[in-house]
Formats: C-alpha cells, sequence, structure tokens
C-alpha cells in the first residue's frame, strides 16, 4: 500500500480552510512527511498520520514549509521519544534546522541528524524487508536558493508467477512455488531440476511519487516526473496572475498541468494555493483540465492511494 495525505495546502500563510505546507506518505506501514509548516503535528492527529515516523524532507526554507518542525520536535520529546530522526533539505538545512531544534529552552532528548541534499543525489536503498525497496532521488527545482524536490521511485517488482505452468509441470502447490516465485532453481520429489524461467514473467515497474515543493515549471521536474504514478505540483497561481507566478518563482496551475504532460504522469495534485482558492480551487482545477485531464486540487486532509500501474 502506498498512500499520500495532504496535510496542509496553502501557500505562504495558513487560512481558516488551508494549513501551510505538509504531506505525509505512508508505504508499507513507513511514514515519510514532506515539508512540515507550521502546525504540521496537529494535521498529523487530525488526520490520523502517525508520529513514529523518523524522517522529514524539506525542499527550500521559506517559513511556510518548515516552522512546523519546532513544536512537532518538542511533542516527540515530551512523548519520550529515543529513536532518532533524520531531517532532508538543500543547502542552508544544517544551519536552519539546527537553530529550529535548539530554539528555547528544552533540550531534544533524542539525536536529530540533519543531511544537506542536492539534485542528483540518491538517498537509496531503502524499504528492504518490506515487500520490494525504493529509492528517493533529489531534484533541482527553479525556486531559488538551491531548491530541491524528491521522487519516491519503487524498484522493479517480480514478475508475475504462472499458477497455471507451474500445475501443468506437476510441481506441487507450497514452499517450492515460494521459491520458483523468487526465481530460485528447486529441485522436484521425482528428481527434476527446474529453474524459473518460464514460471516467472518478465519484472513490473515500481511505483514512482513525485513532490516538487516551490518551483516555477521546469525541465528538472519533467524529467524527475517522467512516467510518474502520482505528481504533486505547486499551483499558487490562476492563469490570471501569470506574471506574478513567474516574478515570485511559482506555478501557475496550467503551467503544472504542462509539466504533468510533458512528464506523461498518471496523475497530477495541484497544491500550495494562494489564498484566494482557499475555499473554492474550481477555478484552477478547470485551468490545469484544459492541458492535462487527471489534475485535481488538494485539500487539507485529503488521502490519495496511488496503485500499481499493472
Ligand atoms: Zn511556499
Ligand atoms: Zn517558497
Amino acid at each position: 500500500m502506498l498512500s499520500v495525505t495532504f496535510l496542509g495546502t496553502s501557500a505562504a500563510r495558513p487560512t481558516v480552510e488551508r494549513n501551510v505546507s505538509g504531506v505525509a506518505l505512508v508505504r508499507e506501514g513507513e511514514t515519510l512527511l514532506f515539508e512540515c509548516g507550521e502546525g504540521t503535528q496537529r494535521q498529523m492527529m487530525r488526520y490520523g498520520v502517525s508520529f513514529a515516523l523518523s524522517e522529514i524532507f524539506f525542499t527550500h526554507f521559506h517559513a511556510d514549509h518548515f516552522l512546523g518542525v519546532i513544536g512537532l520536535i518538542r511533542t516527540l520529546g515530551l512523548q519520550g521519544r529515543e529513536e532518532p530522526m533524520r531531517l532532508y533539505g538543500p543547502r542552508g538545512a544544517k544551519k536552519v534546522l539546527t537553530q529550529a531544534i535548539s530554539l528555547g529552552v528544552e533540550r531534544v532528548p533524542f539525536e536529530v541528524v540533519v543531511t544537506e541534499v542536492k539534485a542528483g543525489d540518491v538517498i537509496g536503498e531503502r524499504g528492504k524487508g518490506k515487500g520490494e525497496g525504493y529509492d528517493i532521488r533529489v531534484f533541482g527545482t527553479e525556486h531559488g536558493g538551491g531548491s530541491v524536490g524528491y521522487a519516491l521511485r519503487e524498484h522493479e517488482r517480480r514478475g508475475r508467477f504462472d499458477v497455471e505452468k507451474a500445475r501443468a509441470a506437476g510441481i506441487p502447490e507450497g514452499p517450492l512455488w515460494g521459491k520458483l516465485s523468487k526465481g530460485e532453481p528447486i529441485e522436484l520429489a521425482d528428481g527434476r531440476k527446474l529453474t524459473a524461467d518460464g514460471f516467472v514473467g518478465p519484472k513490473r515497474a515500481g511505483r514512482l511519487v513525485v513532490f516538487t515543493g516551490d518551483t516555477r515549471p521546469c525541465a528538472s521536474v519533467v524529467d524527475a516526473a517522467a512516467g510518474a504514478d502520482l505528481l504533486i505540483h505547486e499551483a499558487t497561481f490562476g492563469e490570471e496572475e501569470k506574471e506574478r507566478a513567474k516574478e515570485t518563482g511559482h506555478s501557475t496551475a496550467q503551467e503544472a498541468a504542462q509539466v504533468a504532460l510533458a512528464a506523461k504522469a498518471r496523475r497530477l495534485v495541484l497544491s500550495h494555493v494562494s489564498a484566494r482558492y482557499s475555499i473554492s480551487a474550481d477555478e484552477l482545477v478547470k485551468e490545469a483540465r484544459e492541458v492535462f485531464k487527471e489534475s485535481t486540487v488538494a485539500k487539507d486532509g485529503m488521502t490519495i492511494e496511488v496503485p500499481f500501474s499493472d
């Protein structure tokens, strides 16, 4: 299972309806947080996101993307957490996050490890022992200050095990099926030795979920999101504020849709919307769908399941 819950979908400042940036991704029981705007911990409680997480990924350090880590870390400390917490962010992460963690008089009673990342980095070989693993690739975005986005790419999955063929070959159901489906050779009671060839289909693609953070539409996002099952792209503005989007390093809904189209993504979810769309983002949805049909605008508390494409 892989699902994404939007904890905050407002740009720059919270509104009555929407909190500032935060996305929780849950995969095989593991929770990852992308951004942690002010108030994120309360959104986690409200929408049932586990506090038993050990990593938070930041795209850049505008206040609406990280102020929530100050409070979240304190709460985890009060809860008696002992496990380390790992924080990732672009250049400047060490300084900003270390300040955030040390602000105030309390001491954080667990280890917090801050890692600075840059475009092209791969935070790899993850999730082993819980189905197939995955990598998190860091890609560049256009928002100034070395801003980055994150792409979670699952490793290829095993091919399908052909039950009918296994039966026809007289292989008894049980441990031998298990071995063969993992690609291991087997020996039958009658002495026949078989390899997995012909019993297991070609490897199947894993899922790709891409999170841009704040950005202008750009080629590096198109590359990172090529064939994505889910692209989460910012869309701060509508078409009527196209110029403003350019000036402030943001995207319009339609520009984000063009990125999704160019990337041949399966699905686009827009977030980080300007306060004027707080109550209704219908205009943004309409503008995006003119370019890319599978577009929606996230709401706080919205959860999306990301299925395999086959
Ligand atoms: Zn922002
Ligand atoms: Zn920003």
